[in-house]
């Protein structure tokens, strides 16, 4: 469920909390979960021994992606470097309390291990055993069921027009989004960085790259480095440094339900017809991509009710009939980061703007990206590298070469 608060957690963030305030090492531009867990990377390297800040005009978060998501993991990718994000990702999640813990207490993420459940028509076949055979080239537990299979397992599911399923045995479900990015943001400050309450208004650039940001607060910080993590804002912020970014705000909804009936050890189910769904607690969520998929406004949260009586509903008592009795119990609407060039995020130092970092355009998987990008973002700001997961396929270079890199498995 996503937070939604009354009003926003206490905050003790000012807008010069320490001593280098007016200077930093690195200055991140968003604290979603992106630049909480880019923080959070740095902070926890000994190596690294700069001042970091991040600026976020907004600690409820209710607007940012991070708190509006559907937040669930999976490694049912089919591009290999997809797969090994989330293979560390579902890692991290697990051993959060090692990671996450402050004080001895750690955030209650919630991880529910389950899988995701691809089903293919017979027109999708291919390109299902496609990607099956890569994820298990990755290491990725997978395997295929026949319609049969697929019964038996699932007895409460209609498989009439599927010709073939993909599942995991682990590696895959779902969490508390913002758990984890409270997690990633408590260890960050704890860790000595600070989170000022602002907007970067302006990028400030010198013939050798970013030299410093202007905040909407009238202050202006200097640093040696600057990540973009600004999520659907971050096309406006790159264009500040002379950088076009692919991405645009996307509208998903997304629709809570309780069935009368029981529905018993439900994965999370993705329909050829692009509708998911999966268990919340004792509810149900589900969407699907509106048709056609548009770029829409930054502040355009309305809830397309629509969607669900002409589309999802008749699609959801469809495939399993039980969802013919339910009752819709709440909804929301969030933004995709949504990069038009190839779906994928886009992350690193830029090819020019050498001390300008990219960790936009994640399409709909960037929760369960967070804990790589954060780590590989704070391993090229140490060390001038990747060192631990090579996360250049991912690179703007791509953007520059016209070479997208294909994920044929989005939501
Ligand atoms: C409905 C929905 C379902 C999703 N489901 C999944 C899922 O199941 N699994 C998954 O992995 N991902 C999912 N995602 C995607 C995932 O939520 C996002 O990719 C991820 O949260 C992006 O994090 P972020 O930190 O980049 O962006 P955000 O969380 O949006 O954070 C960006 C931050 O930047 C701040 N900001 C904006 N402008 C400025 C500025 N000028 N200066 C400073 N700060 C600024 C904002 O206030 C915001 O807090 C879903 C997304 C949506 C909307």
């Amino acid at each position: 469920m996503p937070f939604m608060p009354d009003q926003p957690p206490q905050s003790a963030e000012t807008t010069t909390e320490n001593s280098t305030a007016g200077r930093y090492d690195v200055v991140i531009a968003g604290g979603g979960v992106i630049g909480s867990a880019c923080a959070y990377f740095l902070a926890e390297n000994p190596d690294f021994e700069g001042s970091v800040a991040v600026i976020e005009p907004d600690p409820s978060y209710q607007y940012s992606a991070s708190a509006l998501s559907a937040s669930s993991i999976r490694q049912q990718f089919s591009s290999p470097v997809n797969i090994a994000i989330s293979q560390f990702g579902m890692a991290f999640l697990k051993s959060a309390d090692e990671h996450l813990a402050l004080d001895g207490v750690a955030p209650d993420l919630g991880l529910v291990e389950s899988t995701y459940l691809y089903l293919a028509t017979q027109a999708g076949n291919a390109g299902l055993c496609d990607n099956t055979s890569i994820q298990k080239q990755c290491g990725v537990a997978c395997h295929q069921l026949l319609p049969d299979a697929l019964s038996t397992r699932f007895p409460w599911m209609n498989f009439e027009d599927i010709a073939l399923g993909a599942v995991t045995e682990h590696g895959e479900g779902w969490f508390d989004a913002y758990q984890l990015l409270m997690g990633f943001r408590a260890r960050a400050r704890a860790g000595g960085v600070d989170y000022i309450r602002a907007r970067v208004e302006q990028v400030v650039c010198s013939s050798s790259g970013v030299s410093g940001v202007k905040l909407g607060n009238g202050e202006t910080i200097t640093c040696s480095s600057f990540v973009n993590a600004t999520g659907c804002h971050a096309r406006e912020i790159a264009q500040q440094a002379g950088i076009e970014l692919p991405v645009f705000p996307r509208k998903r909804c997304v629709f809570v339900f309780e069935c009368a009936h029981p529905v018993e050890g439900c994965p999370l189910v993705v329909d050829p017809s692009g509708l998911w769904f999966r268990p919340e607690g004792h509810q149900f969520i589900c969407g699907i991509p509106p048709n056609p998929d548009v770029n829409v406004a930054p502040d355009d949260f309305m809830v397309d009710h629509d969607l669900f009586e002409e589309q999802i509903w008749p699609l959801l008592a469809e495939r399993v009939p039980a969802f013919a009795e339910i009752r819709v119990t709440n909804y929301w609407a969030g933004h995709y980061d949504y990069n038009v060039f190839d779906q994928n995020a886009i992350v690193g130092a830029h090819p020019t703007v050498k001390n300008f970092y990219l960790a936009n355009g994640f399409s709909g998987h960037g929760l369960q990206q967070a804990p790589a990008v954060g780590r590989g973002l704070s391993e090229q700001i140490t060390y001038g590298e990747y060192r631990s997961l090579d996360l250049s396929p991912l690179g703007y270079q791509r953007i520059l070469d016209n070479a997208p890199l294909v994920e044929r498995n989005c939501i």
